[in-house]
């Protein structure tokens, strides 16, 4: 194993020239007002020691990191089922994009885009009320991180809500198509308050581990998925987690990984260990500038990507 504190040290020390760089996004003042200069990393290996520089004990907005969690809960609940409704497909358009869902018929293409997300918590919502759906959520979130103090920022929910026009465009032309069977307020409801959770660099690499150990957080001893789910999760993260910019994030990473608006990005490398970075300021296709890069240097320094050393 490769000297991991040495590395993230290298890196937090090899960006701090660079901090500030990248466009913060600004849609809500909640996001708008977070410290440019912010930047942290955190890896857990899969023997569960840590190590971490930075900013990794600040929590911020995880944004869409969190439809890595919600799509687990949705296949944990329906399984195989939910390809009927959201499929597999990069969408190389943005992550907000409207185009695609016309020619497809209200089915978004996959589960990271907004669309897609949106359609997985309808399906979190089966049999819940949306308070129930969010709790679940929470509950699940803290499992996975085994960590209580994980909550949702209501500010965030509460502005994502008044700003989403966006979110509301996209899920009532879904509900067009018939291909939501809750109400729009209620999934919606779902949605911006999963985006809403606020965590650190350490919490998010504890909750993805899983990923990295074949379904099972060596941290807890707890089987989350199965060996073939968390492959499942790991390649659609890989060729979807970064909106258009995933082919990029593929040939310089080379690691399944997700981004948020908020800076964050949980990156997988299998069998090895979970990373998170966070920096808030982003590059032009939504994703942290500074986080990408501090992870193809680690990439580059452990040899870690799928594709080869
Ligand atoms: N809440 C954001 C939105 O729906 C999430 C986008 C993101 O993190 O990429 O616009």
């Amino acid at each position: 194993m490769p000297d991991l504190q040495a590395i993230v040290d290298e890196i937090h020390e090899k960006l701090q020239p660079r901090l500030g760089e990248g466009k913060v996004a600004d849609y809500i003042p909640q996001l708008a007002h977070v410290d440019p200069k912010k930047f942290g990393i955190a890896i857990i290996d899969v023997d569960g020691q840590t190590y971490k520089a930075g900013d990794a004990d600040v929590p911020f907005s995880i944004q869409s990191v969190s439809k890595v969690f919600t799509l687990t809960l949705a296949l944990g609940k329906h399984g195989e089922t939910t390809w009927n409704r959201v499929g597999r497909e990069p969408s190389g358009s943005a992550f907000n994009s409207i185009v695609q869902l016309e020619h497809e018929e209200g089915k978004p293409r996959n589960p990271f885009i907004n669309a897609g997300a949106i359609a997985v918590s309808d399906l979190v919502l089966a049999g819940h009320t949306p308070r129930e759906a969010i709790g679940e959520i929470v509950r699940f979130v803290r499992y996975l991180a085994d960590d209580d103090t994980i909550a949702i920022d209501p500010e965030v929910a509460k502005s994502e809500h008044a700003t989403g026009y966006r979110n509301f465009a996209l899920a009532n032309f879904m509900r067009s198509f018939n291909k939501l069977t809750h109400p729009v307020e209620h999934v919606l409801g779902v949605y911006f308050h999963h985006c809403a959770l606020a965590m650190t660099c350490t919490q998010l690499a504890r909750s993805g581990l899983f990923l990295a150990a074949s379904g099972r957080n060596p941290l807890t001893g707890h089987t989350v998925v199965s060996p073939q789910r968390a492959r499942r999760i790991n390649a659609l993260m890989l060729t979807c987690g970064h909106y258009d910019g995933s082919g990029d994030f593929a040939y310089r990473v080379g690691l399944p990984g997700k981004s948020g608006v908020g800076g964050g990005i949980l990156a997988v490398a299998p069998g090895k260990a979970s990373v998170a970075v966070w920096s808030p300021g982003l590059n032009n296709h939504g994703n942290s500038l500074l986080g990408s890069l501090a992870l193809e240097m680690l990439a580059h320094r452990t040899g870690w990507s799928v594709f080869g050393p």
